[in-house]
């Protein structure tokens, strides 16, 4: 194929202070309509902006994880434009002098590892919110306006879709391994908008960058990409050019629509901000804050794979969120086999919090529990199928498995005397399987195994049951 998509991302990401970027208000989501706003983040004339030491922090943090450069001297600018959800007329953001600069992060792409580069993160604050009404009136909320943000600016070196999800999965789980943000992008502290273009390799030509906002979710970006790379390669064809143009993601019509034709950074004109000294961070800071980061992702599962001998499969699906690389190592502290303990959470436990959508915070159960319930099975007190009711009934009531099993009476009968009992009269009951298998339909076996366990309500110790209906079988 002779085309060649380029991606770049733009991630806006809301940092998670306690306060606001340049005032005291608190940094909250869902609160009341403009019941955290001061002067200062409402713009009134003579309030003046204050920058807030923790977002600063946060910032360094989000940059060294992602291998930049910290500037040890960098300023703040006003980027000048009219919206009425920017009060003061402008936006103080970071220009010519970012926080950071360079730095990657590394994707899986069909060709093995690839590095992302990093071309910025500077920080910034947000606007306040624009409600519209179905009465056709703007309502405004401030209680966003000064809210502290990074923005991270990636090189054009994503290729696909898949390498740009993959991006974004990396990204957000990082931020929320060094607790900078929560990146929950349905309340919008997450948002990425999308510059792509195509180049025809064959014949030297390639589109104008498209921008593409307004994608609340990684799905809408994979989709947006997929749409906007098939318009390009169309104009291409058509020997037609695209134009340097904003456009947002419509969900309900799975396309992309025009919004505006893209302003150019002088449209902004940029300016110092005269409120605000430049920013000094000693070295000695920088050095403080990367002794104090946490272990990253990407470093977490390759102990995993060393630490407990899991597949780097599991290793991966079990460090992609924080919470759940710790829910997983918490219990193998108490479990004998960390592979069957990767088992049970990748399948039944993850199975389930996504079928209830719910947080493995929320979890009614402790790590403590799971690794009890593993060993019920392991001791051969209940069977593996067993123990996923008991699971179930975990999420539904947070009762203690071993409560669950003997309240139910779920516990595994294994005594060979009462089985053999069952079996037999089984084998009386369904004479023509029995007949079946004889004549060779091994299908009958698996049938007449279901009725025994049917009889004892999944009881029966199974390994026992195959043994005592294959005797069985044999003296008919
Ligand atoms: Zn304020």
């Amino acid at each position: 194929m002779p085309y060649k998509t380029l991606i770049g991302l733009e991630i806006h990401v809301e940092l998670a202070t306690k306060t606001k970027m340049f005032c005291s208000c608190a940094n909250e989501f869902g609160k009341d309509a403009n019941t955290l706003c001061c002067p200062v983040c409402l713009g009134l004339p003579g309030a003046l902006p204050v920058v807030n030491k923790s977002a600063l922090e946060y910032a360094i943090r989000a940059g060294l994880a992602f291998n930049c450069n910290i500037a040890t001297h960098s300023m703040m600018d006003r980027k000048n434009y009219f919206y009425p959800d920017l009060v003061k007329g402008f936006q103080i953001t970071q220009s010519d002098i970012p926080l950071c600069s360079g730095g990657y992060i590394e994707v899986d792409s069909k060709n093995g590892p690839k590095k992302v580069g990093l071309i910025r993160i500077h920080i910034e604050e947000d606007t306040g919110k624009s409600i519209h009404t179905d009465r056709g009136d703007s309502l405004l909320d401030y209680n966003r306006s000064g809210v502290p943000l990074i923005e991270i600016v990636t090189r054009p070196d994503m290729n696909t879709k898949e390498e740009a999800q993959d991006f974004l999965e990396k990204l957000k789980s990082t931020l929320q391994y060094i607790e900078v943000s929560d990146c929950k992008m349905e309340e919008g502290s997450l948002r990425c908008d999308i510059n792509l273009n195509v180049i025809d390799e064959e014949r030297g030509l390639k589109t104008n960058i498209t921008e593409i906002k307004n994608l609340n979710s990684f799905s809408a970006v994979g989709k947006a990409i997929e749409y906007e790379e098939k318009r390009h390669i169309a104009l291409l064809e058509e020997g037609k050019n695209t134009t340097r143009e904003t456009r947002r993601w419509n969900e309900v019509e799975n396309k992309t629509v025009v919004m505006r034709t893209k302003e150019v950074a002088a449209d902004y004109r940029y300016n110092t901000e005269p409120d605000i000294a430049p920013i000094v961070i000693e070295e000695s800071w920088i050095e403080e804050i990367r002794r104090n980061l946490p272990e990253l992702p990407h470093h977490k599962k390759a102990r995993f794979i060393r630490e407990y001998g899991i597949p780097e499969y599991d290793a991966g699906v079990l460090t992609q969120s924080k919470d759940l690389s710790f829910f997983f190592e918490e219990t193998v502290k108490f479990a004998k086999d960390p592979k069957q303990v990767s088992n049970w959470i990748m399948g039944d436990v993850l199975y389930r919090l996504n079928e209830e959508g719910i947080d493995i915070k929320d979890l009614r159960f402790s790590p403590k529990d799971l690794a009890d319930l593993l060993e019920l099975i392991n001791e051969g007190k209940i069977s593996n199928n067993i123990g996923k009711k008991v699971l179930k009934d975990m999420f539904e009531t947070g009762k203690k498995p071993e409560d669950i099993v003997k309240g139910k009476g779920l516990v595994q009968i294994s005594d060979e005397g009462e089985l053999k009992g069952i079996v037999n009269k089984v084998l009386d009951e369904n004479q023509k399987s029995v007949m079946d298998y004889k004549n060779g339909k091994d299908k009958a076996l698996g049938f007449i195994i279901g009725q025994v366990m049917k009889a004892t309500k999944g009881k029966a110790n199974p390994q026992l049951v195959n043994k005592l209906v294959l005797e069985a079988l044999k003296e008919k």
